[in-house]
């Protein structure tokens, strides 16, 4: 079977995402699939952005800023239009000769992205979590059903599931968790750990940020979140189990104890295809589970660890601008850790503490801005602080 003609715009193209999704479309190019690239996005890999917008004859490239431009123009043939900075990548994201956009920039500044894309009457490939975290109201408000096709691979599983039930069969969904490389660790010996250390996942290939979110399970509530803005569930709705061996992503509790559940590798690669084919199901799998190898277990969330998840699901409960807070204060403390200038551990008293600072506004997208950048600051300050300046 072959598809009807797909023209990409690739948000975030030299990224971990970006990169796996560029290996999908070679892929499905290969194998005759109509699957063009006319826009990529990305921040300051020029060199190899340029590369690639030559494979693809791309129509419009986007970089970081003016210098990055600079080079682009240097290294591509005229026809190319490059564009740069938060206005270049909206004008990527509402690309006239583009029908399918995968937002898979890192951070905030991927809403107003998702939003030019929803506006634009785009379909919208969604790996930027961020997007809802942070904007999920103003997200809702943009889009038409169906106009989200979700990248995270539990929310990939959650919408093939929900494919067969009818919500009032719903009594509970769930997405998994595989509690990262430190959750079998006692709290005490998280003081110690190293970012190489929580860099290596022990299931998932994916950025340094997200990685990080991955061991303080901060990603995990920022799923949770996407969830509900994405299947318009309640709080209640949503239950985060530990699974160390990420096969299962995510699974539905009926009314009637039935459980279905979405098994795949942990390969990003595979929730990746499935939504720029969605919603067809083609082969060949990009990797395969063998059955009678498999062997799952699953754990309940310990209420006393992983105190950044607990602090990041509170403030999706309170909504508003608070979760943008969580959001931005996060990357700081993240960066912070990451570059050896606090602990592990301060990562999460970090984010308890701008969040007990923080009074939220409703979900606008200057007061979301405003929220991120107070954010940043009070989190910045908390460093210095602990760790002294710079
Ligand atoms: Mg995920």
């Amino acid at each position: 079977m072959t598809l009807p003609p797909r023209r990409l715009a690739i948000l975030g193209a030299t990224g971990s995402i970006g990169t796996q999704a560029i290996e999908v479309v070679r892929g499905l190019r290969a194998r005759g699939e109509p699957f063009e690239i006319k826009v990529l996005a990305a921040g300051r890999r020029v060199e190899e952005l340029s590369s690639l917008a030559r494979e693809f004859q791309v129509e419009l490239v986007c970089v970081a800023g003016p210098e990055e431009a600079a080079r682009a123009r240097a290294l591509l043939p005229k026809g190319i239009t490059v564009v740069c900075g938060p206005e270049g990548l909206m004008q990527a994201a509402a690309w006239p000769g583009v029908d399918l956009v995968l937002n898979a920039l890192v951070g905030a500044r991927g809403l107003r992205a998702t939003l030019a894309a929803l506006e634009a009457g785009k379909t919208l490939a969604l790996a930027n979590k961020e997007s809802l975290v942070v904007g999920g109201e103003l997200v809702l408000a943009a889009s038409r059903p169906g106009q989200i096709i979700p990248v995270d691979s539990e929310h990939a599983a959650l919408m093939q599931l929900f494919s067969g039930v009818r919500r009032e069969e719903l009594a509970r969904a769930w997405i998994t968790a595989s509690g990262g490389p430190f959750r079998d660790r006692r709290p005490e010996e998280l003081w110690e750990v190293t970012p190489e250390q929580a860099l290596a996942h022990p299931t998932w290939r994916m950025g340094p940020r997200i990685t990080v979110d991955s061991a303080t399970l901060v990603n995990k509530a920022f799923e949770v979140i996407e969830a509900r803005y994405l299947f318009g569930l309640e709080w209640e709705e949503i239950g985060v189990v530990l699974h160390p061996q990420s096969i299962v992503h995510a699974l539905l509790e009926l009314s009637d104890g039935s459980l279905l559940a979405q098994l795949a590798p942990p390969d990003m690669r595979i929730p990746i295809r499935a939504a720029l084919v969605h919603p067809a199901r083609l082969p060949p799998p990009p990797a395969r589970l063998t059955l009678p190898r498999l062997s799952l277990s699953f754990f309940e969330l310990p209420r006393d660890r992983f105190p950044a998840f607990w602090a990041v699901l509170e403030a999706g409960r309170k909504g508003g601008t608070a979760p943008a807070a969580a959001n931005a204060a996060d990357e700081v403390l993240v960066d912070a850790f990451l570059s050896r200038r606090i602990p592990f551990p301060t990562i999460a008293e970090g984010i308890e503490e701008v969040l007990s600072r923080h009074s939220p506004a409703p979900c606008e997208l200057s007061a979301v801005e405003e929220a991120d950048a107070w954010a940043r600051e009070e989190a910045r300050r908390f460093v210095e602080r602990k760790a002294g300046p710079t």
